[in-house]
């Protein structure tokens, strides 16, 4: 298999194996490590077909992590996707009226962020080991509220890690928040930020870019990494999935051999639909790549105008996992839409930083092409969970409804008869205060906590184990800090 090199979408480092990239995270001129070229799928889709999803995901890991020995690489798929998941599948694909629900939120935490956390600590313990690191790894994550939970959960008890959490303390939901602030393990530490996700962001980025502490911190034998959709380690994991819905539609008969689909992908940092844009790149038959926002809609104004401008009010929604105005991973799709112009990718990064907003020319602008945006305000948000649940007796969480929202303000537009997956990111049971209202005011009065047996008994399903309780469980963590003051908990928490 040919051999797959990593390198900064800045330019200014060498190539690296893709151990050290998961490693490292991001490279140390701030950019996002990717592949110095997309591998093509060299199988036959009806040959794929046939795969279980944990057979699947090595053929499409295999592809990216190259220097990775296929016992290593097969080892860490075995321990991440076992019974942590509530069904074998994985991933299983819903048929609701025309229209297919890829269901992603069955692991441990109840949301997509699983599909890849679940393996991203045993790619970066083999990638230490490969590497004959001897420092103390230490992962610092920034969450709009579901890649924390997610993180702690994969993390947890893995020797050789110790991993800091960062969220909003007012951006998440209740439930989100209390999955976080409630949890065990010796090596888990959550931090409340005074600010909102984008501040926690922007504070880890810096962190791990400012030369001085990273040297007191090499002289205390640690070393930083990422748990964020920034890291190579957890974007390749995501790419799989998408091959799988394809080719369950292909194998239910729903789609010929080849037939383009569309998928439709409620998004934040971006990270999620650049998965399915890489699996498009390897040959995946994909059409359109829906980006749908909530009110915080820089991307659609992207996608409409090729225009980035994050000067703008930032919304707290009922989609807290999607109030983002710098989505990260936007960086990895600039780099390829400009064949590759580091220089380019620069100067937008750093118009972003210094004005806030930056303009792509006209042939990135025609290279967009592949993506359509829209958006769904807080009340079509509802909407479309109410009419789901109404037609179909089906329910959907708030981000889910929103991507349902953008691809039906796409099919009325566009006439564009492909099947489309519409990507299901989290479990309804995660925000209950806003499912539960957008299907009968009267659920209002009530908490997010008392809703779980509400729609419990709407649903007839069980409590799932993840949040049975979790109002009464104990809180651990309460540490809250100022947007200035990440480096200084950095320092308290490593004792340096
Ligand atoms: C993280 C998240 C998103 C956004 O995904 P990105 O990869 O950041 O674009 C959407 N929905 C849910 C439920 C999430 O947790």
């Amino acid at each position: 298999m040919e051999k797959i090199y990593y390198k900064s979408t800045r330019g200014s480092q060498d190539t690296i194996e893709a151990s050290k990239a998961i490693l490292k995270g991001i490279a140390e001129d701030g950019g996002l490590f990717v592949p110095c070229k997309i591998p093509k799928i060299d199988e036959e889709l009806s040959v794929l077909s046939e795969m279980g999803y944990k057979e699947l995901a090595y053929f499409v890991m295999s592809k990216f992590f190259t220097d990775f020995t296929e016992e290593e690489l097969k080892e860490c798929i075995e321990k991440a996707y076992d019974d942590k998941f509530d069904t074998k599948e994985i991933a299983p694909m819903k048929k609701v009226g025309d229209t297919f629900f890829l269901e992603l939120y069955h692991g441990p935490t109840l949301a997509f962020k699983d599909m890849a956390l679940s393996i991203l600590p045993y790619l970066l313990t083999t990638s230490a080991k490969k590497q004959k690191l001897d420092k103390e790894i230490v992962i610092l994550t920034a969450t709009s509220g579901d890649t924390g939970k997610a993180a702690l959960e994969g993390f947890t008890n893995i020797e050789g890690i110790k991993i800091i959490v960062f969220f909003p303390q007012k951006g998440v939901s209740e439930i989100q928040k209390m999955q976080m602030i409630t949890h065990q393990g010796i090596n888990t530490y959550v931090v409340g930020i005074e600010g909102n996700f984008d501040d926690a962001q922007s504070g880890v980025k810096e962190i791990f870019t400012d030369k001085e502490f990273l040297r007191v911190l090499e002289n205390n034998n640690y070393m930083f990494s990422s748990a964020n959709s920034i890291n190579i380690g957890r974007l390749v994991p995501q790419i799989v999935y998408y091959f799988y819905a394809y080719l369950n539609l292909y194998k239910n008969g729903e789609i010929k051999e080849g037939e383009k689909i569309n998928f439709s992908v409620p998004t934040g940092n971006f990270g999620n639909i650049l998965a399915a844009y890489y699996a498009k790149q390897m040959g995946l038959p994909i059409d359109k790549l829906i980006c749908a926002s909530n009110d915080n809609k820089v991307l659609y104004e992207f996608m409409d105008r090729g225009i980035y401008d994050k000067n703008r009010e930032f919304y707290t929604t009922i989609s807290p996992s999607m109030d983002i105005l710098i989505s990260s991973n936007l960086e990895r799709l600039l780099y390829l839409l400009s064949n590759e112009d580091s220089a380019k990718v620069i100067e937008f990064m750093e118009d972003l930083k210094n004005k806030g907003s930056y303009e792509i020319d006209e042939n990135m602008k025609k290279a967009l092409k592949d993506f359509y945006g829209n958006f769904a305000s807080e009340e079509e948000t509802k909407q479309a969970v109410n009419e789901v649940f109404k037609e179909f007796d089906y329910l959907i969480d708030t981000h889910t409804a929103v991507a349902y929202s953008a691809n039906k303000k796409y099919k009325e537009a566009s006439k564009d008869t492909n099947k489309t997956v519409i990507v299901s990111t989290a479990s309804p049971y995660k925000f209950t205060y806003a499912v539960m209202g957008s299907i009968d005011q009267k659920y209002s009065k009530s908490d997010d906590f008392e809703l779980v047996k509400e729609m419990s008994k709407l649903i007839d399903t069980e409590e799932p184990k993840a949040i049975k309780d979790i109002d009464k469980r104990e809180i651990i963590h309460k540490t809250v800090s100022r947007k200035d003051e990440m480096k200084l908990q950095v320092e308290k928490i490593l004792n340096i």
